[in-house]
This record gives structure tokens, C-alpha cells and sequence, in this order.
């Protein structure tokens, strides 16, 4: 597929944002699938003014945006990503403390997150230790776990419009829902977020950690490459049941299966393609559903 963003461009925007352009970068090095084709051009910015000015030049040149995390809830097409991909991850990820509040930039990892909020002797984040996205991701997609999600806990988020533009948006403002919120429009990124948690021994909430990892390493396929879950549960009972009892575990297309573990995992087996991995759903949802 033709790129959108010349050889030209992508030296006009290192200039412009002071940082190194990914030309045809393989996206399948950017997901935990280990799937999906080149993005035209990927950018890291290193900090906040870094992160406006690679917006303000894409809005200046007419160019899609589309903003990664650590690409563990992604399903990146095979004709991979046109326009600029910008990775929100090292650089965007300071921790700081503020009384029973943890101010964070949102490329930090939610494990390195929840084990620093440990260390702090604060708790009300220990269930987002195994969750190997970052905390923009989790801020997107509203993630949770344990009956817990980062929206219950989220004070305020500070973000850029795709013009460059700064906004706060309160906890409420961001429409936290069912693994969704206001960022999932695409329209913001979002590089800081504010936390309240409560005061805790450090030793109980890492114990509590750590139970949450032993359940996940039990229940979860964590040696092959995936997505995590593939579909929302209904309510009352969880997706992978469903799965499990219409007989799909194992089920293969390509290099994609139905976890043997997780039925509500599709987990890449060798070589998947995001193709392999849109039939294996579209067969899913019809056999549970007849
Ligand atoms: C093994 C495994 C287990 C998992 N377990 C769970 C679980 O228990 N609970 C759960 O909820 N999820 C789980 N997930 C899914 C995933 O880790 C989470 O949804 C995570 O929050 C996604 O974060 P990410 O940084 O990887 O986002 P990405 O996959 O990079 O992006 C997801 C979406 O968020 C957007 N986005 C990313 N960063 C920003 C930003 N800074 N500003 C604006 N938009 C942004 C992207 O454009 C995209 O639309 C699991 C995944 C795996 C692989």
C-alpha cells in the first residue's frame, strides 16, 4: 500500500519535533500479538512539547495520527498503519507522589506502576500488575481487572488534541465505561494522569500482587503472543465460557488458535496475520451464536 508520508516529510518532522522518524516501521514489533504491517512513519517523542509539536505538524500536513501505547490491545491490520503512528511510552513516563495520590505519565507500564504505588505504601492500583499495557492504554480502554478499573481511581487526565492543544479533563469528564471512555474518540492523547489511592502496608498489597499473578499464570495463555481477552463479556458470565462450551478451544485458522487455556484468548501460534485472526473471530461469533 502507498505511503502517506514522503521521504521528505519524515525529515521536515524529525526537525520539527527533534527526534528520530521510524520509516515503514513493522507494527508486528509494536504489538504483544506480534502481528500487523508497516506504519508509515512511527515517532517516540521524548517529552510533553516534543508530543505537540509532532501533532502540530501533522495537523499542519493534513496527516492521520494514530497513537500506540504498548500495543497489547491492538489488532493492526496487515497493510499495516498509514500516516504517523506516535508511541507514547519511555520519556512520557515519570512517577511522582503526591500525598495518597500518584501523578503519572501515561506511557509508564501498569505493572512498573502498580509495583511503585506498592513501594509508596499505597493501595487501590495492585490490580493492574499482570495488565501488560501502559497507562494510556488503560485510560482508553477504561481496563480493569478484579473488579477493579483505572477509571474508579482516576482524578484527573491531562491531554493534547490532535491540533496541539492542552486540556484537563476531570475523572467524571472522561465518561469512563465498559473498557471505554472519552479517548477512545481518537481525538486526544492523553500523557498524564492523577491517582487517588488509600495508605496501606507495602507488604499486604504486594502479597495481593502477587496473588494476582499466580490466578494469571494459571488461567492465562502468558507464553504466546496475544492481545489479551478478544470479546467483551456478557453479563453474568464470561466470554471464554461461552467459547469453552460451543467446542473451540484449539480451534486454528493460519497461525491463529483459540487459547487452550483461555477460551477468550486468540492467541498468535506462528506466523498469524491480522486476516488469520479476523476469520477465527468472525467463526467464533457465529458458532456461539447458533
Ligand atoms: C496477556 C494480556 C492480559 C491482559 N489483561 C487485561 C486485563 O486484565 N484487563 C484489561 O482491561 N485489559 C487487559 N489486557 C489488554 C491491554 O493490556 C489493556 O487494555 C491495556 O490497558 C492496553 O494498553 P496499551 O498501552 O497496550 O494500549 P494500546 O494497545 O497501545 O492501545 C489501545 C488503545 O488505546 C489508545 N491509546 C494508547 N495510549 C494512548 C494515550 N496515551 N492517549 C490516547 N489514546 C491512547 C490507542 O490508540 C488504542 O486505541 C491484557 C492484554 C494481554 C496481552
Amino acid at each position: 500500500m502507498t505511503s502517506m508520508v514522503s521521504g521528505e516529510q519524515a525529515r521536515r518532522l524529525e526537525k520539527a519535533y527533534g527526534g528520530k522518524v521510524m520509516i515503514s516501521e513493522p507494527m508486528k514489533k509494536h504489538t504483544s500479538f506480534q502481528i500487523g504491517g508497516p506504519a508509515d512513519a512511527l515517532v517516540e517523542p521524548h517529552d510533553v512539547e516534543a508530543l505537540r509539536r509532532v501533532l502540530q505538524w501533522a495537523w499542519s500536513e493534513s496527516l492521520p495520527v494514530f497513537v500506540l501505547g504498548n500495543g497489547t490491545n491492538l489488532l493492526v491490520a496487515d497493510e499495516g498503519i498509514r500516516g504517523i503512528v506516535v508511541r507514547v511510552g519511555p520519556g512520557l513516563d515519570g512517577i511522582t507522589f503526591e500525598g495518597e495520590c500518584v501523578r503519572a505519565g501515561t506511557g509508564v507500564s501498569l505493572p512498573a506502576l502498580a509495583r511503585e504505588c506498592a513501594d509508596h505504601g499505597l493501595s487501590g492500583f495492585e490490580w493492574a500488575v499482570g495488565i501488560p499495557g501502559s497507562l494510556g492504554g488503560a485510560l482508553t480502554m477504561n481496563a480493569g481487572a478484579y473488579s477493579h478499573t483505572v477509571g474508579d481511581v482516576t482524578r484527573e487526565v491531562r491531554m493534547v488534541g490532535l491540533d496541539g492543544a492542552l486540556s484537563v479533563k476531570t475523572g467524571e469528564e472522561m465518561q469512563f465505561a465498559q473498557r471505554s471512555s472519552r479517548l477512545s474518540h481518537g481525538d486526544s492523547i492523553a500523557y498524564q494522569a492523577l491517582l487517588a489511592l488509600r495508605p496501606a502496608d507495602p507488604g499486604s498489597v504486594r502479597a495481593r500482587m502477587a496473588e494476582y499473578m499466580k490466578d494469571r499464570k494459571v488461567k492465562q495463555p502468558l507464553h504466546l503472543p496475544s492481545a489479551g481477552c478478544v470479546f467483551q463479556n456478557p453479563s453474568g458470565r464470561g466470554a471464554g465460557r461461552y467459547i469453552d462450551a460451543a467446542g473451540l478451544k484449539g480451534l486454528r485458522v493460519g497461525g491463529a488458535e483459540v487459547s487452550q487455556v483461555h477460551a477468550n484468548f486468540i492467541v498468535n501460534a506462528g506466523g498469524a496475520t491480522a486476516r488469520d485472526v479476523l476469520i477465527l473471530m468472525g467463526v467464533i461469533r457465529r458458532t456461539v451464536y447458533e
